[in-house]
């Protein structure tokens, strides 16, 4: 069942969102070589409390293994998604994807960034900017009146133009009071195909695009997704809310960004 969300909804998950575009900026003033990615999400969990909410994804149940043990997914270069923080110092020329969830006053918010350690080769520059505008384009393309499978088409388009691989395991999804909803939001689709997009829709949009092949594989561990080329993998992932028409971004990179700036 989709939930469509009043106005007083979409501004409380307006602020879930919000607080995870604050913790995502945390991220990017910590990054940089030497850092651990358990370190990062230490961080992002002590960051998340003291604002009063709940970092969704630790203990996230998974029906093949064990629950998520952490606060934010760490995917390093060839992972990518549900990558697990660990103790490895990250190097000059790594990327790391940090997904971030909240529970703040029972909504959620949910927000990806692929940030670069260092300096990286502009081979890998080139997928990250790629991937992120695909999903501004797939966000372009959240009108009401248009279908689910117009976000994956505007997605898949650009991405598969630009020679880069779309993962299909993987997708993104409705959310509000639970962080995965309906409907699922594929990378991939047909135009005018899918679910109806209506005002008060709420999803997360999240391009999950690879270097080279999108064919993925799942470690023991049960969490971490590789490319099984060994090639590197982007993820951007915006909340929005359909409004009056179109897509009201809920979450933001600005802070992001003008951490960004700075270094690079
Ligand atoms: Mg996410
Ligand atoms: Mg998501």
């Amino acid at each position: 069942m989709i939930f469509l969300k009043t106005e007083d909804e979409i501004e409380l998950m307006r602020a879930a969102n919000l607080l995870v575009a604050d913790t995502l900026t945390e991220i990017a003033r910590n990054i940089r070589p030497g850092v651990t990615t358990r370190q990062l999400d230490s961080l992002a969990e002590e960051f998340i409390r003291d604002h009063g909410a709940v970092p969704t994804f630790k203990g996230y149940p998974n029906p093949y293994g064990g629950p998520f043990p952490a606060s934010v997914c760490t995917s390093v270069n060839e992972v990518v998604v549900h990558g697990i923080p660990n103790d490895r110092p990250l190097e000059d020329g790594d990327v790391v994807s940090v997904d971030c969830g909240a529970l703040l006053d029972g909504y959620n918010g949910d927000s990806c960034y692929t940030f670069c350690v260092g300096e990286v080769s502009a081979d890998v520059k080139r997928l990250l900017r790629v991937t992120k505008e695909s999903l501004y384009l797939g966000i372009k393309a959240a009108l009401a009146g248009r279908r689910i499978g117009d976000i994956g088409y505007a997605v898949q388009r650009h991405c598969e133009a630009n020679g880069y691989g779309v993962v299909r395991e993987f997708v993104g999804h409705g959310i509000g009071k639970e962080m995965h909803e309906e409907p699922p939001v594929p990378n991939y689709g047909k135009r005018g195909s899918g679910v109806l997009i209506k005002d008060g829709m709420c999803i997360a949009i999240e391009p999950m695009i690879t270097a080279g092949s999108p064919r993925i594989g799942i470690m023991p561990d049960r969490w971490t997704v590789k490319t099984l080329d060994g090639k590197c993998a982007a993820h951007f992932e915006h909340t929005v809310a359909v409004h009056h028409g179109k897509a009201d971004i809920l979450s933001s990179f600005a802070g992001i960004e003008e951490v960004e700036g700075k270094l690079y």
